[in-house]
């Protein structure tokens, strides 16, 4: 009876690929047609062995049946990193902040009223005051919008709200 441990590693390499089509193609029946041709006692692990050590003479008559896990080493991936910092974001909020002032001319700063939301009237000017509580500007609005003459001129050269805003917006971004 021929013995498989007395082989050099070309003859296994040249057996294994001998019986790789005659089977299945797993270890264990590629062991079972060595038996067969040769007489060779080999062990469903001296198969894997030989594939593990030669992966270069056998990845034409790759080893069928193992699971992924054990093809594939492990790889420990890493933590997710925390998102940068939306840079397209941050850009827009500096062209924001770096438009000119408005300019407003020969309107008169009104003494906001101070008004509670609870306060305001369907007219009133809803221009903020402060935070925590909020109070308005209180004035009647202009008819065109939901602010008096004069912050109705503020609003459409100041932006939004929530770009007047954005100095808090930018520290949170940034
Ligand atoms: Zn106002």
């Amino acid at each position: 009876m021929s013995n498989w441990k007395l082989l050099t590693a070309a003859e296994k390499i040249a057996a294994i690929r001998e019986a790789h089509p005659r089977c299945a193609g797993t270890a264990t029946t590629i062991a079972a047609e060595l038996f067969e041709l040769h007489g060779y006692q080999v062990s469903r692990n001296a198969v894997i062995g030989i594939y593990h050590r030669y992966p270069d003479s056998l990845k034409d008559v790759p080893l069928a049946g193992l699971p992924q896990a054990a093809a594939k080493p492990l790889v420990r991936t890493s933590r997710v990193k925390k998102a940068a910092p939306n840079l397209q974001k941050v850009a827009e909020l500096h062209r924001i902040m770096d438009a000119p002032a408005p300019v407003i001319e020969k309107l008169v700063v009104p003494e906001s009223l101070n008004l509670s939301i609870m306060d305001l009237r369907m007219n009133s000017c809803r221009w903020p005051h402060g935070e925590k509580p909020i109070l308005f500007c209180g004035h009647p609005d202009d008819g065109q919008s939901s602010y008096c003459a004069y912050h109705h001129k503020l609003s459409v050269g100041a932006g939004t709200l929530s770009e007047r805003n954005v100095d808090f917006l930018l520290k949170k971004v940034a």
